[in-house]
């Protein structure tokens, strides 16, 4: 087995072409930026006075062995073997290697972090488990999506399940020994979940009959665990039309006796499983329900509300996808580039060469792989921090509308990000980064799927503009914006070590002020203006949010003399010139108004 390409250690468990590139959690970044992100205020909760920072760290330190010896080497054969359907018997069968990373995960009693310790879970901040995601994601994306569609789930019936079936499906969709499923998108209803058409029949007093087909199910099937639970969403005979006439139904695979123990298979069947670009080893299934008995969960008709319970949750989860495949990239890329030689940097003399990390080409690259990957894991932890205080703060009705208002830019700019990251990962490599045998290919195909499942990002603009920025008269928007100008200096030297990234910040946040009143004001008499600028809206905004908080960071580190401090700073000043700086160019596409977009797109008039 050839291993021109890849830096790292090779992989005893590799049977297959190719090796998987090594992974290190970076726990100090992860610390870093969940301090940025408020933990030590959280934990000053009287809900999280069970835990303190240390053991937290502890936790995700342990996890990240975990990720690194155990859950990292499965992924290449996730890539190369993928998962297999087998028509005969509607069965998908996983990786091997998958089989003893996912059963450490489960062993571990890794799943249950941040759920109620009444089911078995840990009660731990949302955000820590959002950092647990990143590590998982990072070392198998596709694997990791098992847990985190699980963990919606649990999500969506923790809030709306009644008693009877958070007793009877949490405890076991906690441990991992159960999975769960999102089970929205039908052919016909992708974007547009208002036509979905899948039918629930009332069938005895609590019991319901759904018929229908569900496309693209993320681990809709599979051989991992002894149960699937799949939440089902349905539209019952007489419902209004559209999303107003939809209920969520919970449809084991395997119905439960009396006992508990798994009784008889339901009539829900896996029919085909998608070829597709990457993550592989996440089977992606079109699901067939054929009167298949389910629950309802939550009210009748409540089905949207229901939904979005997990949905929100699982943009975050998704959305993390973006920073944790970028530092896997990352960490391939100045392994590579710091080995490999070609050529001389500035001012080294023949006969020496330089390695590819010494080229101020490849160094910028590198840099603004890093930093984006810094500035986007910042901004999803401090959403996933604003969750918590959403459900535990003194002020919660501030931290929710903060939840609401930056999800969908979350989800959506990191996720851009960590696809442009994972593209610039494969240009530090060159040739070798095209080929698949470095690996790097398989970050690019596995983190594409993040900009399109969990509501494209398309959709998430569209969200933000006409949905989140006018709520209350923008009052959201205007109290994160005074937040994030108190934190810039009004006075400060030209010799500040941050003066690069106040400049640059202040900068962008006054595009953005001017940018959004331009929005509200379009919002309400032109929003075909205000939607055809949504995505370069939602691309200043992550811009800026990410600069806000490489800033905190940065400040953060200075003062308590943390060991990184002046990476922090110096990654600060990089992500303002380099990413930031771009952000005023941003105001032209932003209110550049919908005509332009009515041009003709091809001969025939489009
Ligand atoms: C690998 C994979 C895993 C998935 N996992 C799941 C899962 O577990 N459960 C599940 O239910 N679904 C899942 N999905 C489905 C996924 O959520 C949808 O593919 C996604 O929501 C987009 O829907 P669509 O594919 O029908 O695209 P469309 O809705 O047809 O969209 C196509 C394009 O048009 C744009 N567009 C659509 N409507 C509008 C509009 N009103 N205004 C402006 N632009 C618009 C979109 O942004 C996009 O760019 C998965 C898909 C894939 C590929």
């Amino acid at each position: 087995m050839s291993t021109r390409f890849h830096e790292g250690r090779p992989s005893d468990s590799n049977l297959v072409r190719g090796n998987t590139s090594p992974y290190r959690a970076p726990i100090e970044d992860v610390a870093l930026a969940l301090d940025v992100a408020g933990l030590n205020e959280l934990l000053d909760l009287d809900a999280f006075s069970h835990i303190d920072r240390a053991s937290i760290l502890l936790a995700l330190e342990e996890f990240g062995r975990l990720a690194a010896d155990a859950i990292a080497p499965s992924d290449r054969a996730g890539d190369l073997v993928g998962a297999r359907f087998d028509a005969l018997t509607y069965s998908v069968t996983t990786p091997s290697e998958y089989h003893d990373a996912y059963r450490l995960y489960v062993e571990g009693g890794w799943g249950g972090l941040p759920f109620p310790r009444d089911f078995g879970g840990g009660d731990l901040p949302s955000v820590v488990a959002l950092a647990q995601q990143e590590i998982f994601a990072s070392a198998n994306m596709a694997l990791s999506l098992n847990p985190v569609l699980t963990q919606g789930a649990i999500d969506a019936l923790l809030n709306w399940g009644s008693i009877e079936q958070q007793m009877t499906y949490l405890p076991r969709l906690l441990t991992g020994e159960w999975t769960g499923t999102m089970n929205l998108t039908e052919p016909d209803a992708g974007s547009d979940l208002g036509e979905i058409r899948t039918l629930a029949e009332p069938c005895g007093p609590s019991e319901w009959r759904i018929s229908g087909t569900k496309i693209f199910i993320t681990w809709g099937e599979h051989d991992l665990a002894s149960n699937i639970i799949h939440l089902v969403l349905a539209r019952t005979p007489d419902a209004p039309l559209g999303t107003k006439g939809l209920s969520l139904f919970v449809v084991p695979k395997f119905l439960l006796t009396s006992d508990g123990s798994l009784g008889e298979r339901n009539t829900v069947n896996c029919v085909a499983i998608e070829e597709k670009l990457g993550i592989h080893g996440s089977p992606t299934c079109e699901m067939f329900f054929e009167h298949a008995i389910g629950e309802l969960v939550g009210p009748l008709h409540g089905g949207m509300r229901a939904m979005f319970t997990m949905m929100n949750a699982a943009r975050l989860s998704i959305g993390m996808q973006g920073p944790a495949v970028g530092e896997r990239a990352f960490q391939h890329a100045l392994e590579y580039a710091t080995e490999r030689l070609q050529g001389r940097a500035y001012g080294v003399e023949a006969p020496m060469r330089s390695s590819l990390v010494e080229h101020l080409d490849v160094r910028r690259m590198l840099l603004t792989m890093s930093t984006t990957t810094q500035a986007s894991r910042l901004l999803l932890y401090w959403v996933g921090s604003q969750t918590d205080r959403a459900r535990h703060d003194v002020d919660r009705e501030t931290a929710q509308s903060m939840v609401d208002l930056i999800t969908p830019i979350a989800k959506a700019w990191s996720t851009d990000e960590g696809f442009q990251t994972a593209s610039l990962g494969i240009q530090v490599l060159g040739g070798a980064g095209y080929v698949e045998e470095s690996g790097m290919a398989q970050r690019l195909r596995d983190v594409r799927i993040a900009p399109i499942y969990e509501g494209t990002n398309g959709i998430q603009a569209i969200d933000l503009v006409s949905r989140k920025l006018g709520r209350d008269n923008g009052k959201w928007v205007l109290l994160l914006f005074d937040e994030i100008a108190a934190a810039i200096p009004e006075v400060f030297s030209s010799d500040d070590p941050l003066a690069v990234s106040i400049k640059s910040l202040s900068v962008a946040l006054s595009t953005l002020r001017s940018t959004t009143e331009w929005m509200l004001e379009r919002l309400s008499r032109r929003s075909d203006d205000a939607l055809a600028g949504a995505t370069s809206y939602l691309e200043l905004f992550g811009i800026t949010m990410g600069g806000w908080l490489m800033f905190k960071r940065a400040t953060l580190a200075a003062a308590t003399l943390h060991a990184s401090r002046s990476r922090a700073v110096a990654e600060s000043n990089f992500f303002a010139m380099e990413v930031m700086g771009r952000s005023a160019g941003l105001a032209q596409p932003i209110m550049g108004g919908a005509d332009h977009l009515r041009m003709p797109i091809s001969p025939l008039g489009l």
